[in-house]
């Protein structure tokens, strides 16, 4: 953080670039450093970790290279959301960040505060850009005009932000919007993308839509989608991999075979159940070590995906490791008029994490719907009320909505719970 403080995001930026091109020797080294450091301030600053440490009698000053990470315990959301939020943060010193949220596809509401670089343009064109940077021409990065349509969203000069739910709701706008803006790179959901695709495919004749750079993240990309994704918006997809509470993990290259671990931010390893590595090319467990993060660590933190890992080297010439996932199905349920993508649900449930900590929407009905709530402490006689009017918002005033509380949710025979369900759907699961 102190170099980051010093150089300023350009450079900082240029320095990662720099940390990302080593030998894989010589990178991890650079591990170990840096893992020292941050498991030093967790350590010095963050009672979480201290305890945690204490518990397994392992000191900071015990950690110095690479591998020790494997000494460290693996935590979960869970570890985080089981605390107060004061004994899961740098106390120290003022963090100069937002507060975020998700809850992901588990459901579980979750707040956390990103690392000191995510408020920073510069570093965050650079992670999601970072397909360019790589044996590409860095030329479409001049004048680049980036339109993204997500959850959350804010507006910034020469960038086009869209809601999902308006982008569902009123597409013929949003093209309009769109072919006026005149995207250069393009960033969604790959559902989100596909719909993209088909609206301009049954609107033949409408205006024009080229996207030389598309890039979609969040949910598993199929070959046929990424073909018609790329058919239709005359650009290629670039597939990308991250969890909200560290960022981008992974891009891909233009080999489009796999992510290219972000070395420089992250480190990844893949885990059997009982915590132990497996070897490369083996499923298991994506952990991940977020390299920037002083104000909430996250170290070795089970992100909720499976995949696996390869350090075979990449024919694009890159040396970094790559990582393939597995699962995060992109889901929507029909409402009467409506089509509901399921991350619209989990923007609605934000406000919540207080007092919910894990929610399920169920469609009961061809306009009902249920959402279960398991409860924690600070569930009021307002609270059910309160979610209602939230969740109103996302399906409209001719659904009927019904908000149960529960002990638990039920395990969906894929072994995850789903946020999202469609139980007037026979063999639904
Ligand atoms: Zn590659």
């Amino acid at each position: 953080m102190r170099i980051f403080d010093t150089l300023g995001p350009q450079l900082y930026v240029a320095y990662l670039r720099w940390i990302e091109q080593l030998p894989p020797v010589l990178l991890r080294k650079w591990h170990g450093r840096r893992l020292h450091e941050l498991v030093a301030h967790a350590e010095h600053n963050i009672q979480m970790y201290r305890e945690r440490l204490a518990d397994i009698g392992v000191r900071a000053r015990d950690i110095r290279i690479a591998d020790d990470l494997e000494r460290l315990p693996i935590l979960t959301k869970n570890t985080f959301t089981g605390r107060p939020v004061e004994e899961v943060i740098d106390v120290s010193r003022p963090h100069g960040v937002w507060w975020n949220r998700t809850s992901g596809t588990s459901g579980k509401p979750f707040t956390f505060l990103p690392n000191q670089l995510s408020a920073a343009t510069a570093f965050n064109d650079y992670m999601c850009t970072r397909f360019l940077y790589w044996g590409m021409s860095l030329q479409p990065l001049r004048n680049a005009r980036i339109a993204k349509i997500k959850i959350r969203s804010g507006q910034r000069e020469n960038k086009l932000f869209i809601p999902v739910k308006e982008f569902l709701s009123d597409t013929e706008k949003v093209y309009t919007a769109l072919v006026e803006f005149k995207p250069t790179i393009i960033e969604s959901y790959q559902s989100i993308l596909g719909e993209l695709a088909r609206y301009m495919t049954d609107r033949r004749g409408a205006a024009r839509l080229a996207v030389p750079h598309i890039i979609s993240f969040g949910e598993m990309l199929s070959r046929p989608t990424r073909d018609r994704i790329e058919q239709a918006l005359m650009g290629v997809v670039f597939d990308r991999y991250g969890v909200e509470e560290i960022g981008v993990i992974g891009t891909e290259c233009a080999v489009h075979d796999g992510f290219h671990v972000h070395v420089e931010s992250v480190i990844v390893e893949v885990v059997d159940a009982h915590g132990t590595r497996v070897p490369d090319g083996q499923n298991g467990k994506i952990l991940a070590t977020d390299l920037h993060n002083f104000n909430m660590p996250f170290i070795r933190y089970a992100t909720g995906d499976r995949g696996y890992i390869s350090r075979i080297p990449c024919a694009c010439g890159l040396m970094t490791p790559r990582i393939w996932i597995e699962g995060r199905y992109a889901s929507f349920i029909e409402l009467g008029e409506r089509r509901i993508h399921h991350l619209e649900f989990d923007g609605a449930m934000d406000g919540f994490m207080q007092y919910v900590h894990q929610y399920q929407i169920a469609k009961t009905g061809p306009r009902e719907i249920v959402a279960r709530i398991v409860s924690g402490s600070g569930f009021g006689e307002h609270s059910a009320s309160d979610i209602e009017r939230s969740l109103r918002a996302v399906v409209g005033g001719n659904v009927a909505i019904k908000v149960q509380t529960l002990a638990s949710i039920p395990i969906t025979p894929r072994g995850k719970t789903q946020i999202l369900v469609d139980e007037t759907m026979s063999g639904a699961g």
